[in-house]
């Protein structure tokens, strides 16, 4: 079983996707994880995405699907793979569809965690860490009490960058670059919509009722 899991920054779609890795015992492949190891690794792949990274330019597609090649071309990882944040655009979804063929894999679903705006910004903006013991909290979803938090609230603090201009913006690229995926998928009847504004664990039980529907 090869999954995908799609859902805008501040969903809490790599907690989910981590719950997903744990529960189905699946590898959590993203892109971010494989520059970075092939970067640690020292290949010559490595040492060219560290100069691009460096001088601030983007990775191409090409690189990356390399290094998705190679996890795919893996025996260690056969069917057993939740792509998180991954593909970013249609190239690297239709060099994901030629991949998997060609190493006898499918794609068995892509899940997108639905959030509209309004909900994405009332759960960033309202994002706070303790910077006293780093747990994290949110005034309305999660508010830090004497119950579930020891330290003295002025060490609560919020993101500089969670103001709302930059979180609209995030979202809305966000949503430009991934619609044309979600119609690629839809397509080949393997989207699944899931309601992310639910509580965590709510999500997680209907992902758990999807996977557990195509595995029946
Ligand atoms: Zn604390």
């Amino acid at each position: 079983m090869n999954l995908i899991l799609f859902g805008p920054p501040g969903a809490g779609k790599g907690t989910q996707a981590d719950n997903i890795a744990k529960k189905f015992t699946l590898h959590k492949v993203s892109t971010g994880d494989l520059l970075r190891e092939e970067i640690g690794n020292n290949t010559n792949l490595g040492v060219d995405i560290r100069s691009l990274l460096d001088k601030g330019a983007l990775v191409s597609d090409d690189i990356i699907n390399n290094l998705i090649m190679k996890i795919l071309s893996d025996k260690k990882f056969f069917n057993r793979l939740i792509f998180d944040g991954y593909p970013r655009n249609l190239n690297q979804a239709k060099n994901l569809d030629m991949l998997v063929k060609k190493y006898n894999q499918k794609i068995s679903c892509v899940l997108n965690l639905n959030v509209d705006r309004k909900s994405i910004i009332k759960r960033i903006l309202g994002r706070q860490i303790c910077t006293n013991c780093g747990l994290i909290f949110n005034e309305k979803f999660k508010p830090s009490t004497n119950k579930n938090h020891s330290c003295h609230p002025k060490f609560l603090s919020k993101r500089s960058d969670d103001n709302e201009k930059t979180i609209i913006d995030r979202f809305e690229t966000y949503l430009n670059k991934t619609l044309p995926l979600l119609d690629f998928y839809k397509e080949q009847n393997l989207l699944h919509q899931i309601n992310g504004k639910a509580e965590i664990d709510h999500i997680f039980e209907e992902i758990q009722g999807i996977i557990a529907s195509l595995e029946a």
